[in-house]
C-alpha cells in the first residue's frame, strides 16, 4: 500500500503536507505534487494536513481516483524532491472555498 496525492492538490500546492513528511517523500512539478511510493513509509501523518482533502491512503481511495497511484509513482521518478513548504499559487484560497473546503 502507499499514499497518494490526488487532483485536488491541483492549482493548490499549499504544502503543508511536506512540513509532516518524516522521509522526504513528495515531489513537485508546476501544476501539484506526487508521493514517491518507494520513500512513502505509509506513516498517513499528511493525510490531515491537507487543507483541501487531496491525499489518501491507497485503500481508501474514492471510485474513480485509482488511476492516481499510477500517477503518482510515474511523476515523482521525473520530478524535483521537495522538502521546504512554498507558498500556495495564486489562486489556492479560491479553490479551497470552491471546493468547500
Ligand atoms: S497540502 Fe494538499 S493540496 Fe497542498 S500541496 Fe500538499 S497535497 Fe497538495
Ligand atoms: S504517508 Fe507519511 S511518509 Fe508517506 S508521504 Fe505522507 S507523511 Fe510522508
Amino acid at each position: 500500500m502507499t499514499t497518494v496525492v490526488t487532483d485536488n492538490c491541483r492549482g493548490c500546492r499549499f504544502t503543508d503536507c511536506v512540513s509532516v513528511c518524516p522521509v522526504e517523500a513528495f515531489h513537485v512539478d508546476d501544476e501539484m505534487l506526487y508521493i514517491n511510493p518507494d520513500v512513502c513509509i505509509d506513516c498517513s501523518a499528511c493525510v490531515p494536513e491537507c487543507p483541501v482533502e487531496a491525499i489518501y491512503e491507497e485503500d481508501d481511495l474514492p471510485d474513480g481516483q485509482e488511476h492516481w497511484v499510477d500517477i503518482n509513482e510515474e511523476r515523482s521518478q521525473e520530478t524535483p524532491n521537495i522538502t521546504d513548504t512554498l507558498e500556495p499559487l495564486e489562486g489556492a484560497e479560491d479553490k479551497r472555498e470552491a471546493l468547500g473546503l
